[in-house]
């Protein structure tokens, strides 16, 4: 085979290896590795002395490699999605009563967060909505020396946030029409605030005489009741 112009016959040779490898990717993907692992020291020895003598053109070309793999990657990505998806209907065809289920379960638990988020929502407009101030909560738990109105229990410092208000609870709470008010704000442990939930004062008081502790009905705290 013999062209007389060089420049058609690479412009050949050069369309012919382009096919070839297109339709036999292996092949060339194991003569490329052959090729770097028969030449690995090699190749190791002179990327050392490159970044040995000549550490800018190294990192130049580090570059340019991993740019060029996030290039490919990049090309790559739609692909992987297509099959991807092809690999995500398949599994739901076989796994179909298993996918329902999980399906169903992921959209309660969406509803449930939607759920709580509008109530956290609602829980700060309500404290914004209220005149609490920082001192009045530490001149309260002063008051209180430091414990829980309940139960009498030493609490720990809490952070005195009007907002956040760990460490203290409404007498009437929210969900009771009460208002974030100091005069309806006492110190509490955890404990007693969430056995209180959304009881009201008194019956808080009443449950707490009658069902959870008799004994501890008789401590008295400071301006109780
Ligand atoms: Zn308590």
């Amino acid at each position: 085979m013999g062209f007389k112009d060089k420049k058609r016959e690479r412009e050949y040779k050069n369309a012919w290896a382009r096919r070839d490898r297109k339709l036999h990717p292996e092949k060339y993907r194991k003569a490329r590795l052959a090729y770097a692992e028969k030449h690995r020291e090699n190749n190791k020895r002179y990327r050392d002395k490159l970044k040995r003598e000549n550490p800018e053109e190294y990192a130049r070309r580090n570059t340019a490699v991993s740019k060029r793999y996030r290039n490919k990657s990049k090309k790559n990505r739609g692909r992987v999605r297509v099959i991807n998806k092809k690999a995500h209907i398949r599994f739901r065809r076989n796994h179909q009563e298993e996918c329902r289920k999980k399906s169903r379960e992921y959209n309660r638990r969406s509803k449930k967060r939607a759920i709580q988020a509008e109530n956290k929502r609602k829980r700060m407009e309500w404290l914004i909505k209220g005149d609490v101030t920082r001192q009045q909560l530490i001149d309260l738990f002063e008051l209180h020396n430091d414990s829980c109105h309940y139960c009498g229990k030493r609490i720990r410092k809490p952070n005195f946030s009007p907002l956040y208000l760990v460490g203290f609870d409404h007498k009437t709470p929210m969900s009771r029409r009460g208002r974030h008010t100091i005069k309806n704000i006492v110190p509490s442990c955890i404990n007693c605030n969430s056995s209180k939930n959304n009881k009201t004062y008194s019956e808080y008081m009443k449950w707490i005489k009658n069902v959870r502790d008799p004994a501890l009905s008789t401590i008295s705290g400071p301006e109780r009741g």
